[in-house]
């Protein structure tokens, strides 16, 4: 089939890596990008010319920390705790719609986390035969837990655990960890998530890590003799630690945080996901709720005296400000930072997505350029990607996005992107 290009004409560039460039045209042939330039490039016979008229180009984004069948089920039914509890046939298909809400908000990558019954390998492989659209996903495992855990199904949090298949996978001793990574990865897993430790969001950290460092060296041994990566839940201090040295690759919300842990970090290559929206939406519901008039909807899994309830608020409150303080620090280190967070959740919806960066350019003062990195390039070369995905240069494959603004200087103009091309197909066009 004869493939006419595009020409992306008079576009305000965001490239992934570089400040933005203001006039500049781009042109798409099949899957990649062909040209950019700063003159406009001679057009051919069938080829489509888009005027930017001075929109935003950029690369597609990635979601680091996609939870692809947590969400509420629908206007009409009520927002469950994480979506989970409904048989895996149906968690199969809201997958497949949360696959496809992410690429038209224009993530066309994502990192899964944690997910029951294999469905982030089902979902990968679903796109990959084109059954259903959705980004570029590693697929992630259920999450690894020690037994006793804050989310072990022995515990009070029994919907985590739906039959053997469900949200968690009990693993414990060094021997059991290297077997079940080996089982998930043999299942076409990409990624392993760990629980390492409790807290954050809606509980405070403390400072624990589940698991041995016999474990951890299991788990990441396996993983990384396969070309594989490990993603570990860290809120507290000593679990960021243990994981850092370790060689844990993603480090997820990292809650406390200190100048020994962005050391750590540092020094191991580790990849930090703040994930800081689910805390600030969090904190923002339970601050503000009247407790004289309902009960507290986000409880610990069973029944909560209120003033537990309230020092459980005041402990999430003082973690969330102890991130704020760090991560303009780890911003500094040059650690690699990439966005992702619990969309899904009760209180948080997935298509989102752009709440989070919101967040951290608005309410933290991180450099909104910085924080697209993060969303671009950054995101990709966690993924691997980077050689091929990323940033927008000629050779590389045609995963773009428009934006009606310059995210520079409002993030907030990336939501509703006008097109996203994924492969160099128009995915969402909203310029025809
Ligand atoms: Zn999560």
């Amino acid at each position: 089939m004869a493939e006419g290009r595009t020409l992306f004409k008079g576009a305000n560039l965001f490239d992934g890596r570089n400040a933005p460039t203001p006039n500049m045209n781009v042109v798409v042939s099949g899957r990649r990008i062909e040209s950019v330039s700063k003159e406009v490039p001679p057009t051919a016979e069938g080829d489509r010319v888009v005027d930017l008229a001075g929109r935003t180009l950029m690369p597609g984004m990635v979601q680091g920390h996609f939870h692809a069948c947590f969400g509420s089920f629908g206007s009409g039914a009520p927002a469950p705790v994480l979506g989970l509890e409904a048989p895996a046939t149906f968690l199969g298909m809201l997958g497949a719609h949360n696959a496809r809400i992410l690429l038209n908000c224009g993530f066309t990558g994502a990192v899964g986390s944690s997910n029951p019954y294999g469905l982030d390998v089902s979902l990968k492989e679903a796109i990959a035969y084109e059954f259903t659209d959705g980004p570029r996903l590693l697929a992630c495992t259920r999450e690894y837990v020690t037994s006793g855990d804050a989310a072990d199904g022995t515990n009070r949090s029994w919907y985590m655990e739906l039959g053997n298949t469900g949200l968690i996978r009990r693993v414990d001793g060094a021997d059991a960890y290297r077997q079940a990574a080996r089982e998930d990865f043999g299942r076409g897993a990409d990624v392993v998530k760990l629980s390492a430790g409790p807290g954050h969001g809606s509980h405070p950290a403390t400072d624990f890590c589940y698991l041995t460092r016999a474990e951890l060296d299991a788990v990441v041994g396996v993983a990384h003799d396969q070309g594989k990566l490990v993603r570990a839940h860290c809120p507290s201090r000593s679990a960021i630690m243990e994981c850092a040295d370790a060689g844990v690759d993603i480090i997820d919300h990292a809650d406390r945080m200190d100048e020994a842990c962005i050391e750590a970090i540092c020094r191991a290559g580790a990849t930090v996901l703040p994930s800081m929206l689910w805390s600030a939406t969090f904190l923002g519901l339970a601050e503000n709720w009247d407790y004289a008039a309902q009960p507290f909807p986000i409880g610990s899994g069973f029944p909560e005296p209120l003033e537990e309830t309230h020092k459980r608020i005041r402990g999430v409150r003082e973690d969330f400000e102890h991130t704020c303080r760090m991560l303009p620090e780890l911003v500094k280190s040059g650690a690699r930072i990439v966005i992702g967070d619990d969309f899904g959740t009760a209180i948080m919806r997935h298509g989102d997505y752009v709440n989070e960066l919101e967040l951290y350019v608005k309410e933290l003062g991180i450099d909104a350029f910085d924080v697209l990195r993060w969303a671009t390039y950054n995101g990709w070369d966690l993924m691997g990607m980077s050689d091929e995905l990323g940033s927008v240069e000629a050779g590389k494959l045609a995963d773009l996005v428009v934006v009606d603004g310059n995210p520079v200087a409002d993030i907030s103009c990336l939501k509703g992107p006008l097109v996203v091309m994924k492969d160099g197909v128009f995915v969402k066009d909203q310029l025809n």
